[in-house]
């Protein structure tokens, strides 16, 4: 190759790879007000940029404190005043560069996020904190955040990081008229620092560009819950909208797991009268018989009487709605199973059956109907920054 052909390698290569670094913008201490935040770069070489038209290298050995002054942000390097300034930004070098910050506050302990930060002014002394980070970065730190005690094992972090990233992909655009993708509360994902485990990062990086589609391709909303107590519930019981993918269930996995079992006890005349608030002639003794001898032994049911057993699961704080009830002395005890919802997949019985060495996609195909694991490299095509 003449040197020519090689610098025009080199340069289309840089762009291709530029091409397929997908960044997304997270704002980070989103629910806490932020005054003033401390960066240092843990891992790699940084470059500070001051409003596009300052830049210097940053090293481990530097530490940038930036509060709000009025409308502007004061930057400070190593102590030193270094510029007044609307916005900066921290760029990684490399792939592999990671910053501490503290914000100063007792209540938040210092964090630790893959890749770049933007730092803006925001209302009354507060400043904006944007983590702009590779797509499977911020999916492998939702992961860990959201679920990494959960178990070590990596076929169950594909599963969570396939889901994390079909959430993304509906949900990329939720806060953009506020000048970011996501934000890093429940709100829309927990993203409490980046990864470091390495079974989350390997389970996030393995399933690489892979989402759920249903059985005519479109992404899935991956709805789940802790323990579907050995049978999972359809959309349409809870929500009143049937979905194809998410339909019963026979769950052995969730059998035997954390939550798979619970008691719950109410004085008798409690459930008899709250049946009675609902319209019910408690006096009748069949309908009081029926409603101290309600059975799902043989499975999951809708209703108690015409009362939804999710209104009922509401009413008194159950862990789910399936239940059964039996006098207890002065009291009925319900005998429950599961915890959550019951819709989708059941986390505990996911982490069961990976463990029982079921692959990730088996998983999504048992617990999701007609649903499978395909590969879209171009999902995120649309994020262009
Ligand atoms: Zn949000």
């Amino acid at each position: 190759m003449t040197k020519i052909k090689v610098l025009l390698f080199c340069i289309l290569s840089i762009h291709c790879f530029f091409a397929f670094t997908q960044n997304i913008n997270v704002r980070i201490f989103s629910n806490v007000k932020v005054e003033e935040m401390e960066f240092v770069p843990s891992f790699g070489n940084y470059i500070l940029i001051i409003d596009s038209s300052f830049e210097q290298k940053i090293g481990r050995k530097s530490k940038i404190n930036i509060e709000k002054d009025k409308d502007s942000l004061t930057v400070k390097l190593n102590g030193e005043l270094l510029r007044k300034a609307k916005r900066v930004e921290f760029l990684a070098q490399g792939l592999k560069a990671f910053f501490k910050i503290d914000i100063k506050t007792k209540k938040e302990k210092e964090r630790r996020y893959d890749d770049n930060l933007i730092v803006l002014p925001y209302k009354d002394k507060q400043i904006m904190l944007i983590n702009k980070v590779n797509i499977d970065n911020y999916i492998a730190g939702v992961v860990q955040s959201e679920a990494g005690g959960a178990t070590d094992n990596v076929d169950f972090f594909k599963l969570q990081a396939i889901c994390v990233r079909n959430y993304l992909y509906t949900n990329m655009n939720k806060h953009l008229n506020e000048g970011f993708n996501l934000c890093d509360d429940t709100h829309c994902q927990a993203y409490l620092s980046r990864a470091n485990k390495p079974q989350v990062i390997q389970g996030a990086w393995n399933s690489k560009a892979e989402v759920i589609v249903d059985a005519n391709g479109n992404i899935i909303e991956t709805l789940f819950h802790a323990n579907s107590g050995g049978m999972t519930v359809s959309a349409e019981d809870v929500w009143q909208k049937p979905v194809d993918y998410l339909q019963p269930v026979t769950d052995s996995f969730s059998i035997g797991m954390k939550d798979y079992r619970w008691e719950h006890f109410i004085k008798i005349r409690d459930w008899l009268n709250y049946f009675k608030g609902k319209g019910m002639n408690i006096k009748n003794d069949s309908i009081e018989n029926a409603l101290l001898t309600f059975s799902q032994q043989d499975g999951r049911k809708k209703d108690i009487m015409g009362i939804p057993l999710t209104t009922v699961r509401k009413d008194f704080g159950l862990k789910s709605t399936f239940f059964s009830v039996q006098k207890w002395g002065g009291e009925v005890k319900l005998d429950g199973r599961g915890y959550g919802h019951g819709v989708g997949l059941s986390q505990q019985g996911a982490i069961n059956m990976c463990e029982q060495g079921y692959e990730y996609w088996q998983v999504v195909e048992f617990y999701y109907k007609g649903a499978k694991v395909v590969k879209r490299e171009d999902i995120f095509n649309q994020l262009n920054n």
